[in-house]
């Protein structure tokens, strides 16, 4: 019987977006960002992206994309065919299971869950899969680092010393297991009053520029904090799919990943040193 072909194998680039904890603005980083990948910009036609939303104890994308009560079908009855909204590939745990069911999920239950996300859902040829990871640092994100060819992580955080703490330990666990850092998302930098115009740093100031620094890693953006962002999210209307500031703050993010990407792999291939070829004189 010949072996089925993972269906992960026809992605290019995996891309993990993770953060130490929860309520950082993850979800809201990763939803954008897939969707600033996928928009034209120039002469660039855009790329093929897939979203998967593996944030098994609050999976939020059905909320965010306006995809609420929809569900993925499955034509053979074993791999499922991914949703699609806005242009790209969608799944989430979120339409699967009842979030209050995963909720009280074991490591191991919830590990095997999202293998099954990622290498189930008939993504078909991605240029990117960009994966909404559960927060935190433990077994669930070890394994989904291990088991997949994963490209690259981002890692989203708040200036505020408690989040950088803990994205510190994202960033570490990303060098264990060899999956390179694209760069850092200070979401919620700052709030700019739309009355008075006055910028105050809620959670304090400039907190990735520093851990980024410390780390050698690129800060990919600051996202400030600003009720419409709330608002599109609640609406599923992801602010990238809306014309102003605070979309092309993510544009700007997500051409930087790319470059970062690009970067990696020239460095990648410079790293595995010179190729001996022969020529005929
Ligand atoms: P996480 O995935 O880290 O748990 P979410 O992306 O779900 O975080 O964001 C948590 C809450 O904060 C959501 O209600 C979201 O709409 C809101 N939020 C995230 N980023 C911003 C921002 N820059 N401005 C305003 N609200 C935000």
């Amino acid at each position: 019987m010949q072996a089925q072909t993972p269906c992960y194998k026809q992605i290019n680039n995996i891309i993990l977006v993770a953060s130490g904890k929860g309520g950082v603005g993850k979800s809201t980083t990763a939803v954008n960002l897939a969707l600033a990948l996928s928009q034209p910009s120039g002469e660039n036609p855009g790329a093929k992206v897939g979203l998967l939303d593996a944030d098994v104890y609050g999976p939020s994308l059905p909320l965010m994309m306006g995809m609420q009560g929809q569900r993925p079908t499955s034509l053979d009855g074993k791999v499922m065919e991914p949703l699609s909204k806005y242009g790209i590939k969608v799944n989430s745990i979120g339409f699967l299971i009842n979030p209050e069911d995963a909720a009280v999920w074991r490591g191991p239950m919830a590990s095997s869950a999202l293998s099954q996300l990622i290498g189930e859902t008939n993504w078909g040829e991605l240029d990117y899969l960009i994966v909404d990871m559960p927060p935190g640092t433990g077994d669930i994100q070890l394994t989904i680092s291990q088991k997949f060819p994963c490209t690259g992580a981002v890692v989203v955080t708040t200036p505020q010393n408690i989040a950088l703490a803990d994205a510190e330990k994202g960033v570490a666990m990303f060098g264990k297991v060899n999956i390179p850092v694209l760069g850092i998302v200070e979401n919620m930098s700052h709030f700019q009053c739309s009355k008075c115009g006055s910028v105050e740093h809620i959670f304090g100031k400039d907190g990735a520029v520093a851990m980024a620094k410390d780390h050698g890693t690129e800060l990919l953006g600051q996202i400030p904090l600003q009720q419409i962002n709330r608002e599109n999210s609640d609406n599923g209307t992801p602010t990238v799919t809306t014309d102003g500031p605070m979309a092309d703050i993510y544009r700007d993010i997500a051409k930087k990943l790319i470059e970062q990407l690009v970067l990696t792999q020239q460095n990648n291939a410079a790293s595995s040193g010179p190729e001996i070829s022969f020529i005929d004189d």
